[in-house]
């Protein structure tokens, strides 16, 4: 990791991933104010963004949206595994954000509508779409984070080029399911919309004041949890 200080500046910004560069099998370059306080470092996301690009082989340019996708979804989770953020705040995040990751009129799916929000939030919302029934097929006893931590253990890294599909069959086969497989069969080439207000209520995410509540007999309270439970 290379981080650039840069004078009369707070926080951490300008971050960049790559795989395989100057004889590194990741590197990553990001600028740091040198004003930055203790306190805006333990907020800071990008690090935490970054380095999850680390743990997922590169791939083809039209699946970007699962690069950044992915980093944008395991970031907050990460970090409330990690003890830095309580669950509420990133469920409270997550319902801000996810529906600038919708299909906008004119949508021909994730690998054919590359604006920002289908990059970053599109990928995202198909992540926690994926996490959630492989949970529900699973009887909550696996997740998303069982399918990555597969496709590292089988050499995913991002200093790797997979075909997508490789990553979704690896991931795939950790759960017993075909759930990203067949998401991905429909998500790449069409509109897909998820009904998030159905959602966080089946979840149990409402929202109160600036923040949410959490309701711990929601149909799927123990798949919400089991998201960010440390294990
Ligand atoms: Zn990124």
């Amino acid at each position: 990791m290379l981080v650039f200080p840069v004078s009369d500046k707070h926080g951490v910004f300008r971050g960049t991933t790559w795989g395989d560069r100057g004889g590194f099998p990741s590197f990553t370059r990001i600028s740091v104010g040198e004003e930055t306080t203790a306190k805006e470092l333990a907020d800071d996301w990008m690090i935490t963004h970054e380095l999850a690009h680390t743990g997922f082989p590169n791939l083809a340019e039209e699946h970007h949206w699962m690069e950044e996708g992915l980093a944008t979804y395991v970031e907050p989770i990460a970090r409330v595994q990690a003890g830095q953020l309580n669950a509420k705040t990133i469920w409270r995040d997550m319902m801000d954000g996810m529906p600038k990751g919708e299909p906008a009129a004119g949508d021909e799916g994730l690998d054919r509508t590359h604006t920002w929000g289908r990059t970053y939030w599109g990928g995202a919302l198909f992540c926690l779409a994926a996490d959630v029934e492989i949970r529900k097929e699973t009887k909550n006893k696996k997740g998303l984070q069982d399918s990555l931590r597969a496709i590292v253990a089988a050499g995913g890294t991002i200093d790797q080029d997979w075909p997508i599909e490789r990553a979704f069959e690896v991931g795939d086969k950790a759960t017993g399911t075909k759930v990203l497989s067949e998401m991905y069969a429909k998500w790449s080439t069409s509109a897909v919309s998820v009904d998030l207000p159905a959602l966080w209520k089946e979840m149990g995410v409402t929202r109160s004041g600036d923040g949410v509540e959490l309701d711990s007999k929601a149909p799927l309270a123990k798949v919400r949890d089991g998201i960010t439970a440390n294990r």
